[in-house]
């Protein structure tokens, strides 16, 4: 019974992990789900999926009570005959009285540990039914990396070199082929192309979440994989596309960057990010609290509260993935005249979506299936590169 229980609960482990990715999924998706007037559809979904997994576990429940029921019967016809044979033995005088007495006192106690095993036996069983995944989840390989890397280069003197780098995902798709190209310090690097071109894969590769199949990327002279990974990332800032904000005030959403900093460096960096006037008449200003992914921020907001982020830590590498979102036309300027200050004292990389970027960056590099198309500035790029081209007038088109 007990193996037929602990089979039923494994089952019922898996169940319970999947109902809980369908709930998380619903929620992140509620606002598509709205927008398509179908979230009253899945709230019958997750009613149905919740009243066949209290089902089951009502299943699961009847057969570990059967198997308690099981030990508990078989410890019970044990003492009880233990008290006949001592009953019998009493009645034809081959033993006295208080042994007799004494020993079946004793009985429940010798079969406590029988009875004491049910319970560990389902402690083991749901155990087992929840370590399946963790051990699952152990043994996925983290990404190479090596942890007492060398030293990192000064990126203020030194390029970043993409060389003959491909990328390919494990389902085998071909994220970027044989790429080669520089970003000189200081400058302000663009990189444009079509939806799934790559330019988020080629920023991941600096970031360390992927790695190069082929090819290296090198800081000055040293492959980017042989540095210290925590002392590389305090050279980086990163600026994605729809920044996370978490629970909690607008300060400690700022000071991610920097936890130690004081709340006067968190007002300033909130000021050269022009998030400075909305935080303030905000109800009870840099410690207004907002809840989980900014809610309660505008799109405008909660993208100048990270570049706030980016502006308290003086990371020399500055990396940003520009909202494709409408953003209202002031707060896109705003964000621009916040961006052109970023870009003063440190080397940019920008995966472009709008005019102004790529008018006003040093470099532009084309990429397109993975490929590298051109690079050049913005004028010399729309003479030769009719992706571009088409590109700018996109752009041009959206704003
Ligand atoms: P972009 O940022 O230019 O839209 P990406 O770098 O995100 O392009 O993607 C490049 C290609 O790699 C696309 O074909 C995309 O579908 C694929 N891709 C991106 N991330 C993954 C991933 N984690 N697993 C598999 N394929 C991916």
């Amino acid at each position: 019974i007990g193996k037929g229980a602990e089979r039923l609960n494994q089952r019922q482990w898996r169940r319970l992990a999947r109902l809980a990715a369908h709930f998380l999924d619903v929620i992140q998706g509620l606002t598509t789900l709205k927008l398509f007037n179908a979230s009253r559809r899945e709230a019958e979904n997750i009613a149905r999926i919740s009243e066949e997994y209290r089902h089951d576990t009502m299943a699961v429940l009847r057969v570990a009570f059967l198997s308690s029921l099981a030990l508990e019967f078989f410890a019970t016809v044990s003492i009880a005959l233990v008290a006949v044979a001592i009953g019998f033995r009493l009645l034809w005088g081959d033993m006295d009285f208080m042994p007799a007495f004494f020993i079946l006192l004793l009985a429940p106690e010798f079969y406590l540990p029988l009875r004491n095993m049910g319970t560990h036996y389902h402690a083991r069983m749901e155990a087992i039914g929840a370590a399946e995944r963790l051990v699952r989840m152990l043994a996925m390989a983290s990404p190479p990396m090596s942890f007492e890397g060398s030293p990192v280069p000064d990126l203020a003197r030194s390029t970043i070199r993409y060389r003959g780098v491909s990328v390919v995902y494990p389902d085998g798709t071909r994220a970027l082929d044989d790429i080669d190209f520089d970003i000189r310090p200081g400058e302000r690097f663009a990189i444009v192309g079509p939806s799934g071109a790559g330019k988020t894969t080629l920023i991941n590769l600096l970031l360390g979440f992927v790695q190069p199949d082929k090819g290296r990327v090198l800081v000055g002279d040293t492959p980017l994989d042989a540095l210290d990974p925590a002392a590389w990332r305090e050279q980086l800032s990163w600026v994605p596309q729809r920044p996370h904000l978490y629970a909690g005030s607008v300060a400690d959403n700022i000071r991610l960057s920097r936890p130690e900093a004081s709340p006067t460096d968190v007002e300033a960096a909130a000021r050269l990010a022009h998030a400075s006037d909305f935080i303030e008449r905000l109800p009870q200003g840099y410690e207004t609290r907002i809840g989980e992914g900014g809610a309660g921020l505008s799109g405008g907001q909660a993208q100048r509260i990270a570049l706030a982020r980016a502006f308290l830590c003086s990371a020399p590498l500055l990396l940003l993935d520009e909202p494709t979102a409408n953003l209202d036309r002031q707060n896109e300027g705003l964000i621009q005249t916040a961006l052109d200050r970023l870009a003063d004292e440190r080397t940019l990389v920008v995966i472009a979506h709008r005019l102004d970027t790529v008018r006003s960056a040093d470099r532009i590099l084309v990429i397109a299936q993975g490929r590298l198309v051109d690079q050049g500035d913005h004028d010399d790029l729309l003479d030769r590169c009719e992706i571009y081209r088409r590109l700018v007038e996109d752009f041009a088109e959206r704003v």
